[in-house]
């Protein structure tokens, strides 16, 4: 961990005896946004570079070594990324990313069992890959029922006992929240479902990688995957597509040469699969040390904090929570105006990330937060390349321009 620590820190970390120059525009140099996107991993690179040059064949090529190599490389990584997930290889289905992942996972699912029944269950608080998917198969006449969250963030599973019918085809939850980090008891609902025999789909992409997930022990029938929230490259993720003891069917919604056995077809992007698969080998070695160091910055970060300004809440369970996730409401204080005072730290804030309306977060809102808090939220999200230091500095200057901001407007 030392070894690549370092490697990052060179060009990342502003030494704390040095604070970065901030005259004219400031450029982030500490990058505390991992739930957003995460550099991609040096090891990571290093394992796709040849799949760009020498190694360019087509994995599809079956009358030449170019395309052998290239098969083997993907089949590689077909089983480093089922073994980080407890699955099977040809369980796994490679994709562009988590959005097309949800969205062949849902739409996939709605059109093969459309005989069986035309409702679907999901959450109020997960992504838009999910929730947009679910309003247009609303459009095409399917029944969603979006489950509110507590306080905590969590959704209540007597709730969703109570709304699976005979016509439930589907049920999807995230296992953990990009905005929160508050993961959802996924192994209960998947146990749920399996009575009820409900198909299980969970958006995982902020949880894979970070914590253990375990496709058969959490009853998962498909499960959505990104490479670039795991130190991979942007582009590619995965789909599981479970087959216990019959196979989970899913329509596709891409057509063409018949890839990834007929689910989705188009020629397999070789290099980023690579470095899916070298990722997720890098997660699954690593997750123990991993989630204890990160928890504990993260703890670190939020008792510096806490103990230092008043009117600071956190929003979510903190029992419920990803590693690496600190999501704060500071009082009085407009979450925007607070990032744009640390222009050298690459923060997010609760507002949308949509540039044109600065609309609090859905997420935050569906919490029973309201928009004043939730305007001045900001999210601190750790990853592998954060050190102490930089948490001590973050800590520093976030104490030091609330304090600011709020005497400012008190006089
Ligand atoms: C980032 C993210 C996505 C989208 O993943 P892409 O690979 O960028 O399409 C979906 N769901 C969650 C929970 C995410 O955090």
């Amino acid at each position: 961990m030392t070894k690549k620590a370092t490697t990052m820190a060179e060009n990342t970390l502003p030494s704390v005896a040095k604070p970065p120059d901030r005259n004219g525009e400031v450029k982030p140099s500490i990058y505390m946004d991992n739930h957003a996107t995460t550099p991609v991993d040096p090891r990571v690179l290093e394992e796709m570079l040849p799949y760009f040059s020498e190694k360019f064949g087509n994995a599809a090529s079956h009358s030449h070594s170019f395309g052998w190599v290239a098969e083997e490389a993907v089949e590689t990584a077909r089983r480093r990324t089922a073994k980080l997930i407890g699955a099977r290889p040809e369980e796994i289905v490679f994709t562009s990313g988590a959005t097309e992942s949800d969205n062949l996972a849902i739409k996939g699912v709605a059109e093969m069992y459309r005989g069986k029944g035309n409702h679907i269950i999901t959450a109020v608080s997960e992504h838009r890959g999910v929730l947009d998917t679910c309003r247009r198969l609303e459009k095409q006449g399917f029944r969603i029922t979006y489950l509110p969250v507590g306080k905590d963030g969590l959704i209540d599973l007597a709730e969703l006992c109570s709304m699976i019918g005979r016509g439930t085809i589907l049920v999807t939850i995230m296992a953990a929240n990009n905005e929160t980090g508050v993961l959802q008891p996924i192994e209960e609902i998947g146990r749920l479902c399996r009575e009820r025999g409900v198909l299980f789909h969970s958006d995982a992409t902020q949880a894979v990688g970070k914590m253990p997930i375990h496709v058969r022990s959490h009853s998962l029938d498909l499960l959505s995957i990104s490479a670039h929230k795991l130190y991979g490259p942007k582009g590619v993720g995965a789909l599981f597509v479970g087959h216990t003891d019959a196979p989970v069917e899913i329509a596709p919604i891409i057509d063409g040469g018949g890839h990834e056995r007929g689910m989705r077809s188009g020629t397999l992007n070789v290099p980023g699969i690579v470095g899916l698969g070298k990722a997720c080998a890098l997660a699954g070695e690593e997750m123990p040390q991993e989630s204890c160091r990160l928890a504990g910055l993260r703890n670190r970060l939020r008792d510096k904090i806490l103990s230092r300004l008043e009117g600071v809440s956190i929003n979510g369970s903190m029992e419920h929570r990803l590693p690496g996730n600190l999501n704060l409401s500071f009082a009085a204080i407009e979450g925007e105006s607070l990032l744009m005072g640390i222009p050298e730290i690459a923060l997010s804030s609760g507002a949308a990330c949509n540039a044109t309306s600065p609309e609090p977060s859905y997420v935050l809102r569906a919490l029973g937060i309201g928009d004043d808090l939730a305007q001045s939220s900001i999210r601190f999200g750790l990853g592998r390349f954060n050190t102490e230091a930089e948490v001590d500095y973050v800590a520093g200057r976030v104490i030091e321009t609330v304090a600011r901001m709020r005497q400012l407007s008190a006089t």
